[in-house]
């Protein structure tokens, strides 16, 4: 039977690493989420934040913004806060609603408060191996498997999933700690023959049940990031895990798993844009 790789319990000492260091700073990091429009779960996304901030000692501001707001208006309010001393991350909330250039938005963020590492620079820095602020959840998953002494190095690696925030850094990043990665998607014509490949798993699909039990190597890592509502209406990944857990040595469960790991980066990578930006 796997190992449960629980990300509740690295996500708290992750924020208390990272409350500790803020307690020593003089100058607080700070982290605006910016909110367009009220759609219900990105209020509760927000919400989230605010705790999460809280816990850590960072400094928080939430701008909620008329659904209608328009293009230039949503500029402004970005450029304000690129500018502003006591902001060193800015979430910008997604998706927007439909009138509004959403990439337009995310170049506007000065790379280094893209703490959400959405930015062309920050992608590219990701690519380059030379990133500072990394997206959160392949982040996560990285601090996960270093948790629990998983060393990519000489494994087989099968990422499921090639989206810009998940997939493709998630790729990047096992390569960069030598894992021999292989990125699956819709077009994969074996998907069940990769995945039986893997040392380490990442499922990233979004598909409920995409990875059943017989898809998974004996004694693999199994990263199952997908947040899905299963057909009980509860929330479920990607992977089987009862069947997946069998098989697995070790297994993240969903929820409990890379969620709480991906909101602990996001304040880690606050405290860096602070540090970086010369706060001490
Ligand atoms: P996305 O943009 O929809 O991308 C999904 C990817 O999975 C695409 O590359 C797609 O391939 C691939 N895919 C879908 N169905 C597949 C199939 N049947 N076989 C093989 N590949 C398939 O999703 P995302 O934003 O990356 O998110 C993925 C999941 O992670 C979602 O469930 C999301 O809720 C969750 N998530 C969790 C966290 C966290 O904190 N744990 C954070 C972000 C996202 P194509 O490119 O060919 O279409």
């Amino acid at each position: 039977m796997a190992i449960v790789m629980e990300g509740k319990a690295l996500a708290a000492k992750i924020k208390e690493e990272v409350r500790l260091r803020v307690e020593g700073m003089v100058q607080k990091p700070g982290l605006a989420v910016v909110l367009v429009g009220e759609d219900p779960a990105a209020l509760a996304y927000e919400s989230g934040k605010r705790k999460d901030c809280q816990q850590c000692g960072i400094y928080y501001d939430a701008l909620r913004l008329p659904g209608g707001i328009s293009q230039e208006e949503l500029t402004g309010v970005l450029q304000v806060l690129n500018e502003r001393e006591d902001i060193d991350g800015i979430l910008l909330l997604l998706p927007l609603p439909k009138h509004l250039d959403q990439r337009a938005a995310l170049l506007t963020i000065r790379p280094d408060k893209d703490v959400d590492c959405v930015h062309p620079v920050n992608m590219g820095e990701l690519v380059l191996g030379a990133g500072t602020l990394l997206p959160c959840t392949p982040a996560g998953v990285m601090r996960l498997l270093k948790e629990h002494h998983i060393d990519p190095a000489g494994k087989r690696c099968v990422v499921v999933g090639r989206s810009n925030i998940v997939g493709k850094p998630q790729a990047m990043l096992l390569l960069q700690k030598n894992g021999t990665v292989t990125i699956c998607h819709t077009k994969t014509p074996d998907l069940a023959e990769e995945c039986r490949r893997a040392d380490i798993l990442i499922a990233a699909a979004g598909r409920a049940g995409l990875i059943t039990g017989d898809m998974v190597k004996e004694g693999a890592a199994v990263i199952d990031v997908a947040m899905n509502q299963g057909p009980d209406g509860r929330l479920c990944g990607d992977v089987d895990y009862p069947a997946a857990a069998e098989r697995a040595a070790y297994i993240t469960p969903v929820p409990g798993g890379t969620g709480p790991v991906t909101r602990a980066m996001l304040m880690e990578n606050t405290l860096t844009a602070a540090l970086a930006r010369g706060k001490r």
